[in-house]
């Protein structure tokens, strides 16, 4: 036993893969050659082989997992404005026009989804139920709602700033000090959206494959040899979408991307109306704090969906449930008799500009770092990828080819992980 959790009832499976029906995959022989050999078939792989195919080149896209076994079918589903930094930090980065513009794709990044779930009628439980972001301090309440009243032109977005006083019409706590609902925020089920997403590849004429991983990268004649699980595949284009499990395969990339577990657990059933009696709106809920702590209504709205980073180092996602409750039931103490059902974890991929990374290095294609925030992100760049790998103008971005960061001290395993995470945790503990 954990608490009051049974440690053998929990379940490691994602909640949105409990009933979920994965198509079968081909399992025909891989082909001897392709044009466009996209490696993971998440939510960036699958978004750029529909262009790809759309585009007319023979596309195979790899994945060494089952469907859904990368971040794209564990994440929380939050679709939000997603770019780290500000546009001030952007502009002494990059100069002020490149900023706004790159702080532009990531309002098209939101649009995007919004019209493949809206107009395109693709199913991916897609919900605008907005989201309240919960001020952790009194400081952090101030901060949000100047911005709220400040915004900045080309990128304002619907928001209302909520007082403590009033808080309760959003959340059953007093455990903020008021906050901001964003409207346009909204919600997906990852899972269908995952699927909906290859449906699309698969209907524009990719062949998706999963359980069969690319062991291996050679440069041949221009092109690429490919060494997978089933066999050789030359390949005229390549592209990495592999985001927080990019491994050894190159290992440029790989020095770039620093993969850090992000850790979600959900509430047994509650029923819909106790649900909502604790986030009457049904929005998704994050806070201020630097390790910062996001929540939702199941798709179904039937359960509480919470994640968060529970421990310093990496740990069983199972290990993690007392704390991951520990800091739910702070925020909602009406949950502490709950039961815990399910545990998980996933490898989302940092950056050391905190950006993410779209781009092409002598033929080898790359869109990845998303930050844990690719929902929004990765459809829409993996698509812009998949476009630029078939030489149209219109994939081209305002992100494409921004220099990417490593440093010298790393090559993969992020040691630093541990210490940053313990000083991140104890700001946020003296309300800084
Ligand atoms: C718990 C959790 C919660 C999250 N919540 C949110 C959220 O609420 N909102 C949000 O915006 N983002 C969220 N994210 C992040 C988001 O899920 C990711 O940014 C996004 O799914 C990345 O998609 P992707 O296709 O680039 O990568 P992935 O979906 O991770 O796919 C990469 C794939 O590459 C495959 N691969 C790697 N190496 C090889 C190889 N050598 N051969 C073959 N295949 C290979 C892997 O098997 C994997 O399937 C969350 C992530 C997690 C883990």
């Amino acid at each position: 036993m954990i608490g009051t959790d049974s440690k053998a009832n929990i379940s490691t499976t994602p909640l949105w893969q409990d009933h979920v029906a994965v198509p079968e995959l081909p399992s025909n022989p891989l082909p001897a050659e392709v044009d466009a050999l996209i490696v993971g078939a998440g939510y960036t792989g699958l978004s750029a082989a529909r262009e790809t195919a759309a585009a007319g080149l023979r596309t195979l896209v790899l994945d060494a997992g089952a469907m859904g076994s990368g971040c794209s079918g564990r994440n929380g589903g939050q679709v939000a404005y997603s770019l780290k930094p500000s546009l001030k930090a952007l502009s002494s980065r990059h100069g002020e026009k490149r900023a706004l513009a790159i702080c532009e794709e990531a309002l098209a990044a939101i649009r995007y989804l919004r019209s493949l779930a809206t107009h395109e009628g693709e199913d991916c439980g897609w919900r605008e139920s907005g989201c309240f972001y919960g001020a952790h301090t009194k400081r952090h309440f101030e901060i949000m709602a100047r911005e709220a009243r400040q915004q900045i032109p080309g990128l304002e977005q619907r928001i209302s700033v909520v007082s403590r006083a009033d808080q309760r019409q959003e959340i059953a706590t007093d455990y903020y000090h008021g906050g901001c609902v964003y409207h346009d925020d909204a919600s997906v089920d990852p899972m269908k959206l995952l699927l909906a997403l290859l449906r699309r590849a698969q209907a524009g004429g990719a062949a998706v494959r999963d359980r069969c991983a690319v062991n291996a990268i050679r440069r041949s004649h221009g092109g690429f040899e490919v060494l997978t699980d089933l066999g050789t595949v030359k390949a005229r284009k390549l592209l990495l979408a592999t985001n927080g499990y990019s491994g050894p395969l190159s290992p440029w990339h790989q020095r770039r991307v620093i993969p850090i577990g992000s850790y979600q657990i959900a509430t047994e059933e509650l029923g819909t109306e106790r649900v909502r009696s604790l986030i009457p709106h049904g929005r998704n809920i994050v806070d201020s704090r630097r390790i910062v702590v996001y929540f939702r209504p199941s798709a179904d709205g039937k359960r509480i969906v919470f994640g968060g980073r529970a421990a310093l180092a990496e740990k069983d996602p199972i290990a993690c449930v007392p704390r991951l409750r520990a800091m739910l039931t702070r925020i909602l103490p009406q949950l502490q008799p709950v039961r815990i059902t399910h545990a998980w974890v996933g490898w989302v991929a940092y950056t050391f500009d905190a950006m993410p990374h779209l781009g092409e290095r002598d033929g080898l294609f790359h869109c990845m770092g998303y930050c844990g925030q690719g929902v929004p992100l990765a459809p829409y760049f993996g698509g812009k990828i998949g476009q630029q790998m078939a030489g149209l103008a219109q994939g081209r971005t305002a992100l494409d080819n921004l220099p990417f960061p490593s440093r010298a001290y790393y090559f993969g395993s992020p040691w630093f992980l541990a210490p940053s995470v313990w000083a991140y945790r104890t700001m946020d503990s003296i309300g800084w």
